[in-house]
């Protein structure tokens, strides 16, 4: 075991085989080990630094119906809510003047955010905040579409791979094409975006195979950005009974994406620290080295629930700041304002 932690750590690669077996066989002291090594390696790439993101949940109506989402077409307990352009473009200022320069527009699969209205809403953007950086999380679209929002200003894109066995993917995702999600990470990341993919840790049927399978498919697309998660089980959709992830199995999976693909971007979820008050932190000091604290108008926070039990919900922007930041700086590491752009997009002049 001792052997594929090193070889993890220098070579930042293993089998399917290897990864199965240290899953399986992975012991209280290794896992401090593998921790410890993933918080090096970051340090490597990106110092002490936790590069802070504004996020904007704009709209949570979703055409889609993944079995583990609150925001699934089917829930007809979800109180649905769009903002306007106004309204995002204000979110965008009030995070401006608390100092962010990267903001994350993210909604369901939402019709009415079209190709015209979404090129409108990412150039205003960028005449007011020219410094910052947009990231996209909106989900399956076009070629042309990513294209045409690319050409807008669009500087990243996320869009979880979410499973990358075909089987489990399609047990999850009714309706939905296993390979059209495969090949839309393909091409933002060819188009130019800075790319984020990622999955969610104890669904319920994924084994030690499954989550070899996802480690390996980041570590051939090389994202620059990954998010994991625990999944949290939604009273409102078909998983409700299930069991749902826990924060030290994804704290592993966490450390293995760091150890695998050294220099990504990786958020500490709102998840993590919506199941552990802690869970932010010790994402942190398992190799996340990305915070994005939420912007949303207060008034629509509770409806944007992809799960239940969501922290931040009734603090005012200015405030989640400055609790996430007391946060960060306890466990002993630096807020970054900043773009925060992955290491290879970063120009020097
Ligand atoms: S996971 Fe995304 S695509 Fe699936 S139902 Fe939820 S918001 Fe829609």
């Amino acid at each position: 075991m001792g052997d594929l932690l090193g070889k993890l750590f220098e070579q930042h690669e293993l089998t399917k085989e290897e990864m199965i077996y240290f899953l399986k066989h992975l012991t209280p002291d290794l896992k401090y080990r593998l921790f410890d090594l993933a918080v090096q390696t970051r340090k490597k790439f990106y110092n002490e630094s936790v590069f802070m993101r504004g996020l904007i949940e704009f709209s949570n109506f979703c055409k889609q119906d993944c079995l583990y989402c609150g925001l699934r077409r089917s829930n007809s307990r979800a109180e649905r809510y769009r903002l306007t352009e106004e309204e995002i473009l204000e979110c965008a200022a009030e995070g401006y003047r608390l100092g962010y320069r990267s903001f994350v527009l993210q909604s369901g699969e939402d019709c009415y955010f079209t190709e015209e209205r979404m090129i409108s809403l990412v150039k205003n953007m960028k005449a007011q905040y020219p410094d910052a950086a947009i990231t996209l999380s909106i989900g399956e679209r076009s070629e042309a579409f990513y294209r045409a929002l690319f050409d807008a200003g669009t500087d990243r894109y996320l869009l979880r791979h979410e499973a990358a066995s075909r089987s489990l993917y399609q047990a999850l995702h009714p309706g939905m094409s296993y390979d059209n999600r495969v090949n839309c990470l393909w091409t933002l990341k060819k188009m130019g975006y800075q790319v984020g993919a990622g999955f969610m840790v104890g669904l319920p049927g994924q084994t030690c195979e499954h989550l070899a399978e996802d480690l390996l498919f980041l570590k051939e697309l090389h994202p620059e950005m990954i998010g994991i998660g625990p999944f949290i089980p939604h009273s409102a959709t078909p998983l409700k009974a299930a069991q749902g992830g826990t924060v030290e199995d994804t704290l592993v999976m966490i450390a293995m994406a760091r150890l695998l693909i050294p220099d990504a971007l990786m958020p500490a979820t709102t998840a993590m620290g919506s199941l552990d008050r802690e869970g932010r932190e010790k994402a942190l000091l398992a190799g996340s080295n990305v915070v994005m604290p939420i912007l949303s108008p207060l008034k629509v926070r509770e409806k944007y629930a992809l799960y239940e039990n969501k922290i931040c919900m009734g603090d005012e922007a200015a405030r989640c700041r400055s609790c996430i930041e007391m946060r960060i700086a306890a466990a002993g590491f630096k807020i970054e304002l900043s773009r925060g752009d992955h290491c290879s997009f970063i120009t020097h002049t």
